[in-house]
């Protein structure tokens, strides 16, 4: 198989003539052979969503808000076969993480029409009675929406659907480990009536083709989500032309279990936000923070689970997870869990590689906080997991790091739980659940370096456009 670019609703191949290759984690495999990207074809691209963003600004709410849930409607219907199958053996999802993004990708594309007709402004008081002060409210042109790898699809989905809710054209440069489903996606918005030019999506890699995009002049705002160091490459460079960013980042979200909690059932929750797809989750509680009087029980529930874990076919509906997406990841998994080790931390199940890409559901006590297994996002199965005394306690450690995207607390008790809600560094607090939590409505985002803006709903209308004052004097001596 071998796909092109698609710019102005039309698949062209890039301008170099050439491709790279993108392999299925499961087997190692090549996948498909991919257009390779560069600076020339970011141009067409940008200047085919100049054009295009007049084209979808000249629409009406209505019409953009018709082509939002007329896309919601194509993916409710073919998600689960075609997009399915390209989730699963593209990124390495299970059967059930691939379904859940089908699900939230439809519910996010639902919720982007709501925005389309809730471009709202306002009007304030003028202490002259002949003034009029308004704010309007406008899109900003062009987007550069740049995807991970992680959950592709319906990552890819809360990125551009808000901003064309908004008016916005966009240029989508996926990662090069995913840009298949990005392809499928760009499909049926095309079905859906998008017009020519307002959906371009080019494929590569983050320095052919991501910097050219992030750094052309045609570009009026940026939405990555991504790692840190890309983050921070990408935001240094925009301000250097006063870019708006959205920049949705790394994580090493941390769950508190407090003593009243039950150790077998809190368990199974923290199991869930770790676990799920890998620990390949921006969100996943990788450091578990106990309280000391159940960390026995606590910790000899979550080896339970990991040895009874099922990590089988990716197409098997009881697996809970399958490869990693490369062996890069891998290597990075095992160099940081072996240090953390050999820095004095205990292993207490798992620490390395099972079958070809995939990793063992790994536990460590007793982690120093200066190593990088508790400082640094492994992106991989591997919880850190530490005793506390008491609230206050937990919540110094939860704040011991440089991240701040998500966190948990699994308490009962309502006025600990409000402690750790207003005292932990975060973007989020869930309470009585895992860290790992999503609403197509709910302002996602991060504190410290794992990111600066908020998406979701209502929170992605104000990041994707920007407000004019408009006053108007009713006497005008002109
Ligand atoms: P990455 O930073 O390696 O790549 C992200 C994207 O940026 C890719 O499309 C890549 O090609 C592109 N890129 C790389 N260098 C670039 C450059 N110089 N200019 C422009 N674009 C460039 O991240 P990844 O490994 O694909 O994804 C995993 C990371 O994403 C993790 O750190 C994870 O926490 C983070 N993430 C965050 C959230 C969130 O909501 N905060 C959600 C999912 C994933």
């Amino acid at each position: 198989m071998q796909t092109q670019l698609f710019i102005n609703g039309a698949y062209v191949d890039a301008a170099s003539g050439e491709t790279f290759d993108v392999l299925a984690p499961a087997t190692e495999q090549v996948l498909a052979r991919v257009a390779r990207a560069g600076a020339e074809d970011v141009g067409v691209a940008v200047a085919a969503a100049r054009t295009g963003a007049k084209a979808w600004q000249a629409l009406t709410p209505a019409a953009r808000e018709a082509c939002l849930l007329k896309a919601a409607d194509l993916v409710a219907a073919q998600g689960m076969e075609r997009l399915l199958d390209i989730l699963i053996d593209e990124s390495g999802s299970v059967i059930n993480k691939a379904r859940m993004e089908v699900r939230y990708t439809v519910d996010l594309l639902r919720t982007a029409a709501g925005e389309a007709r809730r471009l709202y402004g306002e009007t304030f008081p003028n202490d002259n009675p002949s003034r009029i002060s308004m704010v309007m409210r406008e899109p900003l042109g062009v987007v550069a929406v740049i995807s991970p790898y992680n959950a592709p699809l319906s990552l890819l989905t809360k990125m551009l659907a808000f901003p064309l809710a908004a008016g916005n054209a966009i240029v989508v440069k996926p990662s090069e480990e995913t840009p298949l489903i990005a392809l499928a996606l760009a499909e049926i918005l095309h079905e859906a009536g998008f017009p020519d030019g307002v959906v371009n999506v080019i494929t590569g890699f983050g320095a052919e083709c991501g910097a050219p995009l992030t750094n052309h002049p045609g570009i009026n705002c940026i939405a990555l989500t991504g790692s840190t160091t890309t983050g921070k490459l990408v935001g240094a460079q925009a301000m250097q032309r006063m870019l708006k960013t959205q920049l949705e980042l790394g994580g090493k979200s941390a769950v508190l279990i407090l003593a009243d909690a039950d150790p077998v059932k809190a368990a199974n929750i923290v199991a869930q936000g770790i676990f799920t797809h890998s620990g390949q989750i921006c969100m996943a509680n990788s450091r578990a923070i106990v309280e000391r009087s159940i960390y026995p029980e606590l910790v000899d529930a979550i080896i339970a689970i990991c040895r009874a874990m099922p990590i089988g076919p990716l197409r098997d509906e009881s697996s809970v997870y399958g490869p990693l997406i490369n062996r890069k990841a891998v290597e990075k998994v095992q160099a940081i869990v072996d240090d953390a080790v050999s820095k004095g931390a205990t292993l207490l199940y798992g620490g390395k590689v099972r079958d070809g890409l995939v990793y063992e559901p790994t536990i460590l006590a007793n982690v120093p906080h200066s190593c990088l297994a508790w400082r640094e996002e492994l992106f991989g199965p591997v919880l850190c997991i530490s005793a506390a005394d008491g609230i206050e306690d937990a919540v110094s450690q939860a704040n011991d790091a440089d991240y701040g995207l998500s966190s948990a607390v699994l308490t009962r008790d309502i006025a600990k739980a409000m402690y750790a809600a207003k005292h932990l560094e975060a973007g989020a607090v869930h309470i009585g659940m895992h860290a790992f939590q999503s609403n197509a409505l709910a302002p996602i985002g991060g504190s410290k370096l794992s990111g600066i803006g908020r998406s979701g709903g209502a929170y992605s209308t104000e990041e994707f456009t920007e407000v004019k004052w408009i006053s108007m004097e009713l006497n005008p001596d002109v």
